[in-house]
């Protein structure tokens, strides 16, 4: 038996450890200092920009293309497995135009996309209107990502969790990594609070957390803070209910956030409106670096811009009431390009998993899938 041990589990390290479960000869064990879903993955939106974002070669492409082909056997999969419900808007994204020149750059992906076996549209207008009746008319058209996605990332999470422990994998929450050491044998030492572990395997998906880590291994990973705050406005009804992509444009999202039965933390009342065309969206976010000492603050100012933007876009959303606000850390790589994936630099037993950003909902199956290979 090989004992792997993964550091993390937020989208990154429950990603990973479902996938390493499904491997021979793996023991595995998972530790995080928090339950699931708490740091980043707790703050993300979920929205995943794979076939409309700009890559179209190269390593940001190949991930962002595994990672929406997995997505659509892997919700299905999981349901299967916890019987439960994982929010997954099946309905695309919408990126919005202001001008004329984006919605030409958009036919020239289109057509790259066509060659690579993936789907856009071009919409004008008029028709971006007839389909979106809610959106302000300052728009020249959009593209439509019918095979782009958007999950809730802390069910995503649970429900990996779930079907991982049914695969015999273990988790230590609340248990604090302090520091990393290897052995003469290249065993990895884990010094935590609750005492240290060893394992022959070590996948460090930490976030934030993996700067301090490497450092003990005298081998800093930088990745920083880039703070982002989003909100949630209730009781809405926007536009046709049988068509609700997420929506996107200058870096706002607003997304619709799932579905009566599949939200379980709403109550009735909430179903009832529901069903007169009343639902949540979630919008967001702002992108907040840190100050020159370091200090990294929620700015109650970008977040009302993220909110005028978002209600320039669709007027309605100023009748919704704000029901919650958030904020969280992205962990962005200071020096190298997000993410890190792959094995530490000079140690063949220790994989990084790391310094996803601002895509990591979106990237973390093929983070996976990268993980399992290397391991393998
Ligand atoms: C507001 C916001 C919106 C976002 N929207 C999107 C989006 O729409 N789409 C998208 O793809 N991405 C989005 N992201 C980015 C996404 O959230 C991250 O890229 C992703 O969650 C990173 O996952 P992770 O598992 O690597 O890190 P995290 O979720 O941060 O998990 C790291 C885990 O490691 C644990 N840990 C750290 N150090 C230690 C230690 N020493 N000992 C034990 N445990 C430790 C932490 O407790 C934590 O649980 C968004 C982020 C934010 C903040």
């Amino acid at each position: 038996m090989t004992l792997v041990i993964i550091i993390g589990c937020g989208a990154i390290g429950a990603m990973t450890a479902y996938e390493l479960s499904q491997v021979q000869g793996l023991q595995i064990t998972v530790i995080d200092k928090q339950p699931p879903a708490q740091a980043a993955t707790g703050a993300a939106l979920g929205v995943m920009m794979g076939i409309i974002s700009g890559k179209v070669k190269g390593r940001a492409w190949e991930l962002r293309q595994t990672s929406i082909r997995r997505y659509e056997t892997l919700i299905t999969e999981l349901e299967e497995i916890t019987q439960g419900q994982i929010p997954f808007n099946r309905q695309g994204i919408l990126k919005l135009c202001t001008e004329s020149e984006e919605l030409e750059k958009g036919q020239q992906l289109a057509e790259i996309r066509r060659s690579q076996g993936w789907q856009l549209e071009i919409w004008d207008a008029d028709r971006l209107l007839s389909h979106c009746p809610h959106l302000s008319d300052r728009f020249y058209g959009a593209i439509y990502s019918p095979q782009d996605r958007q999950v809730d990332p802390t069910a995503l999470t649970h429900a990996l969790v779930t079907a991982a422990q049914g695969n015999g994998v273990t988790f230590k929450f609340g248990v604090n990594v302090e520091g990393l050491a290897t052995s003469d044998g290249g065993r990895c030492l884990i010094q935590t609070n609750a005492g240290n572990m060893k394992c022959d395997r070590l996948v460090i998906a930490a976030g934030l957390g993996s700067t301090e880590l490497t450092k003990s291994l005298q081998k800093t990973i930088d990745i920083r803070p880039v703070l982002g705050q989003a909100v949630e406005y209730g009781g809405v009804s926007l536009g046709n209910q049988e068509f609700q992509p997420a929506i996107t444009t200058d870096d706002i999202h607003i997304v619709p956030v799932g579905d009566c039965a599949a939200r379980t933390r709403l109550r009735l009342r909430d179903c009832a409106a529901r069903t007169l065309g009343e639902r949540n969206y979630w919008v967001g976010s702002t992108v907040e670096f840190p100050t020159a000492t370091g200090e990294i603050v929620a700015d109650p100012r970008n977040l009302q811009v993220v909110k005028e933007k978002a209600i320039a876009i669709c007027p309605a959303l100023a009748d919704g009431a704000i029901v919650k606000q958030w904020s969280g850390l992205r962990p962005r790589p200071e020096v190298a390009p997000a993410p890190i994936i792959g094995h530490m630099p000079g140690d063949d037993n220790i994989l990084l998993a790391t310094g996803h950003y601002r895509n990591g909902i979106l990237l973390a199956p093929a983070t996976a899938q990268a993980i399992r290979k290397a391991i393998a």
